[in-house]
């Protein structure tokens, strides 16, 4: 799929996936954050050891579910809301549904 400027028709167009990134970064972070609160709740008993093991397995497994969530949701709105695109020849940025 060829994407040209709406300007000056150039072919060099640049993507800038900004919401894709800053979506898997602020999933990774909310995941881990999540997950590390559920593994401190989870360790009644031997607060310490268990609220540490608990906050190890729950940031692991919270980051990595929400980087991939935070990812589909940036990549959706990279593709609807932002002007995703930037042409190299004249430096107009516009998004690909634009019409
Ligand atoms: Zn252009």
């Amino acid at each position: 799929m060829t994407i040209t400027c709406p300007i000056c028709q150039s072919t060099q167009i640049r993507s800038k996936d900004f919401g894709r990134k800053t979506g898997g970064t602020i999933g990774t972070i909310a995941g881990a954050a999540t997950g590390a609160e559920a593994g401190m709740a989870a360790g009644p008993v031997g607060a310490i050891v268990g609220g540490i093991a608990g906050a190890l397995l729950g940031s692991l497994c919270g980051g990595a579910a929400g980087a991939a969530a935070g990812s589909r949701f940036g990549s959706v709105v990279d593709d609807h809301v932002l002007n995703n695109y930037a042409c190299l020849d004249c430096g107009y940025s516009f998004s690909r549904h634009h019409c």
